[in-house]
C-alpha cells in the first residue's frame, strides 16, 4: 500500500496561478509563494461584500480514537466528489502544527487519495504563518518582562503573569521553567513556561479576526497578567498591539493550495481544539464563501467539542449560518466505544460495533435536534472493515431515520465520495432551524450548564472553589457576556476519558475559568489540559528524512 507522501509526490500539481484562475481570482488578489502556494489579499472580502454567500458544510466526527477518524480526509474527498458532480466547491482547513507532525499523529493534510498538496510544505513551514504567530506572541512576552525591568510603572505582579512564550514544537522540557536569572541586569526571576504556538491566544485571535483593525483591537484587549492590586493588565497598556499586528499582517491572509484532484483549498490558522475553538480562520471561511457555491470545512476533535465551538463561537462571531453537517464515523472507533481494546480494532466484531453506536447517534442528535441542522453520517471506510460491519452501521442508521453514506475517498479519491456528495447537496436545500446552545446574556454558570446538559448529556456542572471565585471575578470585570470555550478530553462526552459511548449519570467538573479577552471567549478548564504536549517514545520525527535533491520522505 502506498503511503500518503508517496501518493502526494506521484501527483502532478497544477501551477497555483491556474488554481487561482479556476477559482475566479483576478491576479491582483493573488500573492505567489513559489509555484504551488499563494496568499490571497484581504481586499477580496471588501470587494466582494455584496456577492451572495456560498453554503457552508461542516465536517465533524464521533468521539475519536487517538489515531483520528478521518475528518480532514473526508473534508477533502467530499469536496473532490462535489466537484465531480459539477458543483462549484472549495475546501477550508486548518494549518498543521509541527508538534503533531513530529509526534504521534503525523501530518494533517488528509490521507490516501484525499489530500491537499504540496503536503510536505503544508505540514512543515508552509507560508510561515506559524512562525509569525510565535514572533508576535513572544514580542508581547518580551515587552511585558521589559516593562517590569524598566521600573514596572503598571505595578504588574510577576507572580501573576498569565502570558507565556510559545514555540511550535512538542517540547515538554519547556512546560515549567524558571527564567530571568542572573541578577539585576538580567531581568526578574520568576516561574514561567511555554505553550505550543497553536495553543497561543494569538492563534485564536488570528482565526477570529475579520480584518486588520479587528485584529489590532483584539490584540490590545489581551490580558497578560494582573497587578499587585488584582487589576488586569492588557497588551494595549503595554502599547504592543501595533507592532504585533505588523508582524501578523501577512499571516492574516488565507493560503491557497489544491487537492490531489485540483479543487481549490484555503488552509489558514490552526488553533488547538481544547484551549481554543479548533477551526480554520474566519477570514478563510468568509473568503471561501465569496469564492464558491459550496465551502467544505472541518472542526477539530469530536462534535461535542469542535462542532459545538464552530457553531456557538465561530459562526456566532462571524455571522455564518451553516447548511449541513457531516458526522464522520469509523467502524474502528465504534468498536472502541463498544469496549474493544486498541490491538483488536482490526478484527470483525459486530456486537461491539452495535454497542458503540450510541456514541454516534448522540452526536447526530445533538446536531439535528440540538442545533437544528441537517446531518449525514459518513462512514469512512478503512481497509480492515468487513462488509458485514459496514452494512450493520448503515442498516442501523437507516432504521433510526439517520442519513448515512459510505465514504471511500481515502482509497478512491472523489469518485469514492459521490453518494456522500449527493446527499450533502440534497441536505443543503433543506430548510434548517439553526440555533445556538445558549444565549450570550446568560450567566457563565447557565451557559456551562446548557453545554453540559444539552451537548454532553451530563446531569449538572460542579464548580471547584477556584472556578467559583474566578467566575465571580470575570463577571465583575465585565467578561460575563462572552461565549464559553470548554477545554475537555475529546475521547468522551464527559470529562473522564474512560467513559466511552454515550455516558449518563455524571457531572461535569469545572476546575478553572480564564478569559481570552482578545479571542473573545472564556475558557472553562475541566481535567488537566495540556497546552504544551510532549513527544512520544518513538517520535514520528525519527522516520523523516530528506535526500540530496531536497525530496522529503517519511512524513505521513
Ligand atoms: P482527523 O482529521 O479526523 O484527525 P485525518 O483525516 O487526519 O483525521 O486522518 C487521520 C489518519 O488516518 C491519517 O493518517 C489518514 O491517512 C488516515 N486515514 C483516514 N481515513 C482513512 C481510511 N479510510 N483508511 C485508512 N487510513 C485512513
Ligand atoms: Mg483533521
Amino acid at each position: 500500500m502506498k503511503t500518503d507522501i508517496q501518493i502526494a509526490q506521484e501527483n502532478e500539481m497544477a501551477h497555483i496561478s491556474q488554481i487561482a484562475e479556476k477559482a475566479g481570482l483576478a491576479e491582483e488578489y493573488v500573492e505567489l509563494y513559489g509555484n504551488y502556494k499563494a496568499k490571497i489579499d484581504y481586499r477580496l472580502l471588501q470587494d466582494r461584500k455584496d456577492r451572495k454567500d456560498g453554503k457552508v458544510i461542516l465536517v465533524t466526527a464521533i468521539s475519536p480514537t487517538p489515531a483520528g477518524e478521518g475528518k480532514t480526509t473526508t473534508t477533502v474527498g467530499l469536496a473532490d466528489a462535489m466537484k465531480r458532480i459539477d458543483k462549484d466547491v472549495i475546501v477550508a482547513l486548518r494549518e498543521p502544527s509541527l508538534g503533531p507532525v513530529f509526534g504521534i499523529k503525523g501530518g494533517a493534510a488528509g490521507g490516501g487519495y484525499a489530500q491537499v498538496v504540496p503536503m510536505e510544505d503544508i505540514n512543515l513551514h508552509f507560508t510561515g504563518d506559524m512562525h509569525a504567530i510565535g514572533a508576535a506572541n513572544n514580542l508581547l512576552a518580551a515587552m511585558l518582562d521589559n516593562h517590569i525591568q524598566q521600573g514596572n510603572e503598571l505595578g504588574i505582579d510577576p507572580r501573576r503573569i498569565t502570558w507565556k512564550r510559545c514555540v511550535d514544537m512538542n517540547d515538554r522540557q519547556l512546560r515549567f521553567i524558571t527564567d530571568g536569572l542572573g541578577g539585576r541586569i538580567n531581568g526578574t526571576p520568576r516561574e514561567d513556561g511555554f505553550d505550543i504556538t497553536v495553543a497561543s491566544e494569538i492563534m485564536a485571535i488570528l482565526c477570529l479576526s475579520r480584518n486588520i483593525e479587528d485584529l489590532k483591537e483584539r490584540v490590545s484587549r489581551i490580558v497578560v497578567g494582573y497587578t499587585y492590586d488584582e487589576k488586569p493588565v492588557t497588551a494595549g497598556q503595554l502599547k504592543a498591539q501595533g507592532a504585533m499586528a505588523a508582524l501578523l499582517k501577512d499571516a492574516l491572509k488565507p493560503n491557497l493550495v489544491q487537492t490531489l484532484e485540483k479543487t481549490p483549498a484555503l488552509i489558514h490558522g490552526g488553533p488547538f481544539a481544547n484551549i481554543a475553538h479548533g477551526c480554520n480562520s474566519v477570514m478563510a471561511t468568509r473568503m471561501a464563501m465569496k469564492m464558491a457555491d459550496y465551502v467544505v470545512t472541518e472542526a477539530g476533535f469530536g462534535a461535542d467539542l469542535g462542532a459545538e465551538k464552530f457553531l456557538d463561537i465561530k459562526c456566532r462571531m462571524a455571522d455564518i449560518r451553516p447548511s449541513a453537517v457531516v458526522v464522520v464515523a469509523t467502524v474502528r472507533a465504534l468498536k472502541h466505544h463498544g469496549g474493544v481494546s486498541k490491538v483488536d480494532l482490526g478484527t470483525e466484531n459486530l456486537s461491539a460495533l452495535e454497542k458503540g453506536l450510541p456514541n454516534l447517534l448522540q452526536h447526530v442528535e445533538n446536531i439535528t435536534k440540538g442545533f437544528g441542522l441537517p446531518a449525514v453520517v459518513a462512514i469512512n471506510r478503512f481497509p480492515t472493515d468487513t462488509e458485514a460491519e459496514l452494512k450493520l452501521v448503515e442498516d442501523k442508521c437507516r432504521q433510526l431515520g439517520v442519513n448515512v453514506a459510505l465514504s471511500e475517498v481515502w482509497g478512491k479519491g472523489g469518485e469514492g465520495g459521490i453518494a456522500l456528495a449527493e446527499e450533502v447537496v440534497r441536505l443543503c436545500e433543506e430548510p434548517n432551524d439553526f440555533h445556538f446552545t445558549y444565549e450570550l446574556d446568560c450567566s457563565i454558570r447557565e451557559k456551562l450548564q446548557a453545554i453540559a446538559q444539552k451537548i454532553y448529556h451530563a446531569d449538572d456542572v460542579k464548580f471547584l472553589p477556584a472556578a467559583e471565585k474566578e467566575m465571580k471575578q470575570l463577571e465583575d470585570l465585565g467578561f460575563g457576556n462572552l461565549p464559553i470555550c470548554v477545554a475537555k478530553t475529546q475521547y468522551s462526552f464527559s470529562d473522564d476519558q474512560s467513559l466511552l459511548g454515550a455516558p449518563r449519570g455524571f457531572d461535569l467538573t469545572v476546575r478553572n475559568l480564564k478569559v481570552s479577552a482578545g479571542a473573545g471567549f472564556i475558557v472553562a478548564l475541566t481535567g488537566n489540559i495540556m497546552t504544551m504536549p510532549g513527544l512520544p517514545k518513538k517520535p514520528a520525527a525519527e522516520n523523516i528524512d530528506v535526500d540530496a535533491s531536497g525530496k522529503i520522505t517519511g512524513l505521513f
